[in-house]
């Protein structure tokens, strides 16, 4: 999978890695963004990842 990080301050872009990469990205950068997500969303946190790793998600190669 392709990923490109949709927190618009974060520059983390990245072709062919696994989703569990990409994942592992958020909980090391963004633990409080994810934190706030799932509050304001009432959302459990895992989901808000879950969100958050589908909005990254880029289905065409990026140059
Ligand atoms: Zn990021």
């Amino acid at each position: 999978m392709n990923f490109n990080c949709v927190f618009s301050d974060c520059n983390y872009k990245q072709n062919n890695i696994k989703e569990e990469e990409f994942l592992k990205h958020l909980r090391e950068e963004h633990h409080n963004e994810l934190e706030s997500i799932a509050k304001k969303e009432e959302i459990p946190i895992n989901m808000a990842e879950m969100i958050t790793v589908s909005n990254s998600k880029v289905f065409i190669n990026s140059p």
